[in-house]
């Protein structure tokens, strides 16, 4: 059964205190835990934004500057400590504008907590500079990826940074395995950057050199164009890492967004060797052309459909299930043991899953003016829509990959972006499998004298959700 919450319900407040005395002021509850998200503070692609670790859920997205802020939920208390500014991205403007282009979005921030309680995140990072010296193994673009982490265990209200990872960075990802080793995954430039990971032993006190998984290189036959890739990675069973991503022929002249295909592939961290699904062996940093003829899932290419990456996660068997993105649609596949099943067509524009079991899946997405929960019973050949925590028919949202070991009441973390506004800042939610959770709205009203700023104009009514940005930009 769905069930459909309205936008009044979200955006307006809630009674907590029913019958308090007349001299104190009832106390009011929103669904959204602050309203300083901006531009577009979230996407699956920087993560996890969120982990859940010893009784808490860290909360990592762009806030105002595009900089990094932090909160904290505390699942006993049932309370709410943040927003906390993590840092400064070096591609922030002051004053913040309201024009959604100027926004680079690309240096919103990537959460780990380590085995220590330390929280860590990596941010502000589109490909580095030409000033920060020699990128052998890509093209410089903007910004500096940046490492902070919180000067106490369990605490956001201090931090500082660790100068460890390259500056190169963009899309940064981490993995963090069993034992607590964490791997930084990125591309480490712009476009024509290969695909790297760093890997750390000791709680991201210092990292090895970057190694490259997927090569960019110039085409033999066309060198106007560079094969250039978007990659998800996440931790596989036990001791292994999945790769799902897809390919972005990058012309120097008639530069286009283009993606194409969808690939598979996991890494063995015991010898840091790399395989497909089948177990061929693969030479790194893997090519396009040993991609196609290994890890290929879905050729999309060859019918000039455009794909784009989505999530990959594994069942207790350890066979892959993972999605693509086409049009207002996700492609669900999952390997058989011998072969691909898929791809199957469920509505919806972006998100992440859980694998239950091999057959069950339950999958979080973004649709038209909501998020829903879709289920399959029958190992993904059907999926039926469950629930919707999030609805409105004013506002449209922006999914993330699940919160890194969620609980029940804190599987994501979603933004929203209303046409009820002129500028850009946005009401952020964590989102569990029935609703959001809630909190006070003076603890979640945090935008103070932003909005007074001469850049930010009234709402006009019946205006476009505003949710173009930099994200797609030439430069993505
Ligand atoms: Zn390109």
């Amino acid at each position: 059964m769905e069930t459909f919450r309205s936008t009044v319900r979200l955006a307006g407040p809630l009674f907590l205190a029913f019958l308090l005395p007349c001299s104190i002021s009832p106390v009011v509850a929103v669904d959204y835990f602050t309203d300083n998200g901006y531009g577009n503070p979230l996407a699956v692609i920087q993560h996890p934004c969120a982990e859940f670790y010893n009784g808490k859920t860290y909360v990592a997205y762009q806030g105002p500057h595009e900089d990094p802020y932090v909160c904290a939920y505390d699942h006993a208390a049932k309370s709410w400590f943040g927003p906390v500014k993590a840092g400064v991205n070096p591609m922030g403007n002051t004053p913040d504008t309201s024009d959604p282009k100027k926004v680079d979005n690309h240096g919103r921030p990537a959460l780990i907590v380590d085995r220590m309680g330390y929280i860590h995140l990596i941010f502000g990072g589109h490909g580095g500079e030409f000033s920060f010296g020699c990128n052998a193994l890509g093209t410089p673009g903007k910004g500096r990826q940046t490492h902070v982490v919180s000067e106490k265990p369990g605490d956001i209200s201090a931090w500082k940074v660790l100068d460890n990872v390259s500056p190169f960075g963009t899309y940064s990802q981490f993995v963090k395995m069993d034992d607590g080793d964490i791997y930084l995954f990125y591309r480490h430039g712009s476009h024509r950057s290969d695909w790297v990971y760093q890997k750390s032993i000791d709680d991201c006190r210092s990292f090895s050199s970057p190694v490259s998984i997927l090569k960019h290189k110039g085409q033999e036959a066309d060198p106007n164009v560079q094969d250039s890739w978007y990659a998800w990675l996440d931790k596989g069973k036990g001791d292994t890492i999945t790769a799902s991503y897809v390919y972005h022929p990058c012309k120097s002249q008639g530069h286009t967004k283009e993606r194409y295909n969808g690939y598979y592939m996991k890494m063995n961290c015991g010898d840091d060797t790399w395989e497909s699904a089948s177990g061929a062996g693969l030479t790194l940093p893997v090519t396009k052309e040993e991609a196609d003829q290994k890890t290929l899932v879905y050729d999309t290419f060859s019918a000039k459909l455009k794909s784009n990456h989505g999530t990959c996660h594994v069942d207790d068997e350890g066979n892959p299930h993972l999605f693509f993105r086409q049009q207002n649609q996700v492609l669900y596949f999952r390997w058989l043991g011998n072969a691909w099943q898929g791809p199957t067509a469920i509505p919806g524009g972006d998100g992440d899953f859980i694998v239950e079991s091999p057959k069950v899946v339950r999958m979080l997405l973004s649709c038209d003016g909501g998020v829903c929960w879709w289920k399959t019973t029958d190992g993904g050949l059907t999926w039926a829509k469950e629930s919707c925590p999030l609805s409105s028919t004013d506002s449209s949202y922006i999914t993330t990959a699940l919160v890194r070991n969620g609980r029940p009441e804190s599987r994501m973390v979603v933004s929203e972006n209303s046409r009820l506004q002129n500028h850009l800042y946005r009401r952020l939610y964590l989102l569990g499998d029935s609703g959001p959770i809630g909190r006070p709205e003076e603890e979640a009203s945090n935008l103070g004298e932003l909005l007074k700023d001469s850049e930010f104009s009234p709402p006009a009514p019946g205006g476009k959700i505003r949710n173009q940005s930099g994200d797609h930009t030439p430069d993505e």
